[in-house]
């Protein structure tokens, strides 16, 4: 199976059957985001044991890239300590948003199939949506996110479809 035929597999999976989509009876942090150019949101919540991100829960609405990318982030960081969280939103955010070649697979797993989102300048902040709402919550910021307000993303003139 090609990396293409994979990615678009495992969004379609993720999109149809989202992990960890069910609210958390008692969160410690709970942070937003919303997509305004496309209509993703995405409110995240938080649980943490110690240092480890022992749960996480998440509600969202939008199109495929950003719930099947905030499903897999959630997978992904469950359980972790608040620095390795930080080090696979990084190597995400390196890979998707800055387009590395070589991204860091041993922090992101399963997550590399998103790498072709980074050819798709106008799907990045739909793929980033759940993980700036993921890096509010680290931060503990109240405010939502507004991912139309984010100068880091890339330029999206062309417009959306997938
Ligand atoms: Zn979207």
């Amino acid at each position: 199976m090609d990396l293409k035929t994979l990615y678009r597999e495992v969004i379609v999976d993720h999109y149809k059957k989202p992990r960890n989509s069910t609210p958390l009876d008692h969160p410690d942090v709970e942070a937003k985001c919303k997509n305004p150019s496309c209509g993703d949101r995405v409110t995240l919540q938080l649980r943490f044991a110690n240092d480890n991100l022992a749960e996480i829960g998440f509600i969202g609405v939008g199109c495929a890239i950003s719930q099947a990318s905030t499903s897999m982030m959630t997978q992904a960081v469950k359980g972790k300590s608040r620095e390795e969280v930080r080090q696979i939103m990084t190597a995400f955010r390196e890979m998707v948003v800055e387009g590395a070649e070589q991204p860091d697979a041993e922090a992101l797993g399963d997550l590399v199939t998103m790498q072709g989102i980074a050819k798709l300048p106008a799907r990045v902040k739909c793929a980033m949506c759940g993980w700036s709402a993921l890096e509010a919550a680290l931060d503990e910021q109240s405010e939502e996110v507004d991912m139309d307000q984010d100068t880091s993303m890339p330029e999206a003139k062309r417009g959306g479809g997938m």
